[in-house]
C-alpha cells in the first residue's frame, strides 16, 4: 500500500470531473460527492480504467486514502455504480472495470420515468386490465371512483419504479391513485403492493439494483407474488 500515491489521486480526481463533465454528466450519469467513499472507489476505478479491479482492493486502496478502516464487503456501493448512477463499469463476480469514461452504463436511463409505451402496447395493456385502474378499479371515461366530478384518464404507471417502464413492467392507474404511490410502491401484475419505500424508491440509493445481491431477495419475492395466475381475462377485480 504504500506504493499509492495520494497526489497523483488528487490530481487525477480533477480529470475524473473533467471527463464526467464532458462525457456523462449531459446524459444524467451521477458522479459521487467530492471526498466522499464513493467518490474515491470510483476514482480508484478511474486510474486502473480497463482493468478488472477486486472489491476488496478497492476497500483496501479507499481506506488507505481515507486512513479510516471501512465495514462491509462494498461499503463504497460500487455495485450500484452502473445501473443507478450511470457509469460504464461491468462486473465479474468480485471484480468491477470501469469500461471507458465517453460513454454512459448501457441502456442507462436517467429518468427512468420519462419514456412511454407505444401507442399499441398501451391499448393492449388496457384491454388486458378491462380499460380499468388497476388499485382503484376506476373505469376509463366514467367518473373516477374517489374523485366523482372527473373522468378516469388511466396513465401509464410503473410495476416497479426503479425499471424503465416497458410493457411487462407497466400497470394502468387512475390519475388519483398513479398520484398516491408516486415510486414507492413496487406492485405485482394485479396490484398488490410487494415493497413499499415511503420516500420513494427511485431516489433511495441504497435500494437494491439488478447488479447487487438485493436482486435474488427481490426476485424471489416477486416470484412468490406473481406466480398466481392472472386467470382468464374478466375473472378477477382489481382492487
Ligand atoms: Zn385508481
Amino acid at each position: 500500500m504504500e506504493t499509492i500515491d495520494r497526489a497523483m489521486y488528487l490530481q487525477k480526481d480533477e480529470e475524473l470531473q473533467e471527463e464526467w463533465a464532458k462525457h456523462l454528466k449531459p446524459y444524467g450519469v451521477k458522479l459521487p460527492k467530492k471526498n466522499s467513499q464513493s467518490r474515491i472507489a470510483l476514482l480508484v476505478l478511474f486510474v486502473n480504467i480497463n482493468k478488472a479491479m477486486d472489491i476488496d482492493e478497492i476497500k483496501k486502496i479507499v481506506e488507505y486514502l481515507i486512513g479510516t478502516t471501512l465495514e462491509g464487503g462494498d461499503p463504497c456501493q460500487v455495485r450500484h455504480f452502473s445501473t443507478q448512477r450511470g457509469f460504464n463499469i461491468i462486473k465479474e463476480g468480485k471484480k468491477f472495470k470501469l469500461v471507458s469514461m465517453e460513454d454512459p452504463f448501457p441502456g442507462f436511463i436517467k429518468d427512468k420515468r420519462s419514456t412511454k409505451l407505444t401507442d399499441e402496447l398501451w391499448e393492449k395493456l388496457k384491454e388486458e386490465y378491462d380499460n380499468m385502474c388497476l388499485n382503484c378499479g376506476s373505469k376509463h371515461g366514467e367518473p373516477m371512483r374517489w374523485d366523482k366530478t372527473k373522468n378516469t384518464v388511466l396513465q401509464q404507471g410503473h410495476m416497479d419504479p426503479r425499471k424503465p417502464l416497458a410493457y411487462d413492467n407497466c400497470i394502468p392507474q387512475c390519475s388519483f391513485c398513479n398520484q398516491q404511490y408516486k415510486s414507492k410502491a413496487i406492485f405485482n401484475k394485479r396490484g398488490f403492493v410487494i415493497d413499499y419505500c415511503k420516500t420513494g424508491f427511485y431516489r433511495n440509493e441504497r435500494i437494491m439494483d439488478s447488479v447487487g445481491e438485493g436482486a435474488a431477495v427481490l426476485a424471489a419475492m416477486r416470484a412468490t407474488a406473481d406466480n398466481i395466475p392472472l386467470g382468464a381475462a374478466g375473472t378477477w377485480q382489481a382492487v
